[in-house]
């Protein structure tokens, strides 16, 4: 049987990743920094750990006796929490550091790295009615400052590893994930969580206006849980060791988001937009030209599908703390 880390397995993606492992055969050892009790999922017959991975003697200890890593331990949020925390963001270059070390010293024979799309050129993000990024779109570089800064130098240390040491080394840019289980409240939500969390209150409390940030305009895509899930495992296993997107190609304005969420809902809803708020970049999609290539595969979950999901599992969280 073999052995996996799930580094951040307390968080939103880890969770699932968690429960497709076991589901796989793998023997998993979950590692997050959070208390238990928080933790979005704990599964049974699972090693879970309570530790700090940006210490490398916990990094080492993590590492131990495993023979592949998901590192997808980060201190990260949405456009609220990265925009306002660049040096917190930044900091989790010493989880992927301290990691690469220890999977190296133990032998591990294969690593993902958990990359984001905010690695990608601003200057090539300024425009709602957006060209799909491609990988190569990462360099003249200029990402996200702090959180995207962080991503790039992590995506380039894993590629050493792999030149210089011979570590199998992936890194997956995922595109802004959402799904049941992940993070709807307390300031480090993403849109398709926020926005749920909004509409499902404004159902329940019978007031129909919401705030939106920034003018509705800006762009996205946005990729379901399983598929992200899919994606990592399929991109692990395969041979391809450049940076790879794991990402919908499906592109929707905020506005097209709240009014599809509304409709989900079954209820209208009056926008308030605060042009103050944190909006990220114009616009991203997704460029799955290379995906396609390399996995013969997509996320092709449909967004009114898995959004359909994740209100509802919002909706339940909302009502239960009413
Ligand atoms: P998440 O915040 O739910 O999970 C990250 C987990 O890492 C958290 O549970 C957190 O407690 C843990 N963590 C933070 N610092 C740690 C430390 N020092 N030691 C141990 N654990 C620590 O986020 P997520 O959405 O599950 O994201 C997982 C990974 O995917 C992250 O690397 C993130 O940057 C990346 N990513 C996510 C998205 C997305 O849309 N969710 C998009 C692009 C990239």
């Amino acid at each position: 049987m073999k052995k996996a880390l799930v580094a951040g397995g307390g968080g939103f993606i880890g969770g699932h990743l968690v429960e497709s492992l076991l589901g796989d055969g793998f023997e998993v050892r979950s590692v997050d920094i959070k208390p238990l009790a928080e933790w979005y999922q704990v599964h049974d017959h699972v090693e879970n750990i309570v530790s700090d991975l940006g210490e490398k003697e916990a990094c080492i200890a993590a590492a131990d006796g495993v023979d592949v890593v998901y590192n997808l331990a980060a201190d990260m949020g949405g456009m609220g929490f990265i925009e306002n925390n660049r040096a917190l963001c930044m900091l989790s270059v010493l989880i992927n550091t301290h990691l690469l070390m220890a999977a190296k010293d133990a032998d591990v024979s294969q690593y993902f790295y958990a990359s984001s799309a905010c690695v990608y050129a601003a200057g090539k993000q300024t425009d709602p009615n957006v060209t799909a990024l491609k990988e190569a779109d990462a360099y003249p570089a200029m990402p996200e400052d702090g959180y995207g800064w962080e991503k790039l130098f992590s995506e380039r240390m894993c590629r050493h590893y792999y030149e210089d040491f011979g570590l199998e080394t992936r890194s997956g840019r995922y595109h802004n994930v959402y799904g049941p289980n992940g993070t709807w409240t307390g300031g480090r939500e993403k849109a398709p969580a926020a926005i749920s969390r909004k509409i499902a209150e404004a159902k329940l409390s019978g007031n129909h206006t919401i705030d939106v940030w920034g003018d509705g305009l800006q762009t996205r895509s946005f990729m379901y849980i399983d598929d992200c899930v899919y994606g990592t495992k399929a991109l692990l296993n395969s041979d391809f060791r450049e940076p790879l997107n794991i990402g919908s190609a499906e592109l929707i304005s905020i506005n097209g988001l709240v009014d599809l969420v509304a409709e989900i809902a079954g209820i209208t809803v009056e926008r308030v937009h605060d042009l103050s708020a944190p909006q990220g970049v114009r616009g991203r999609n997704s460029d799955n030209t290379l995906i396609n290539d390399v996995l013969g595969w997509e996320p092709s979950t449909t967004l009114r599908d898995g959004m359909e999901r994740t209100y509802a599992w919002v909706y339940d969280q909302v009502v239960a703390t009413r």
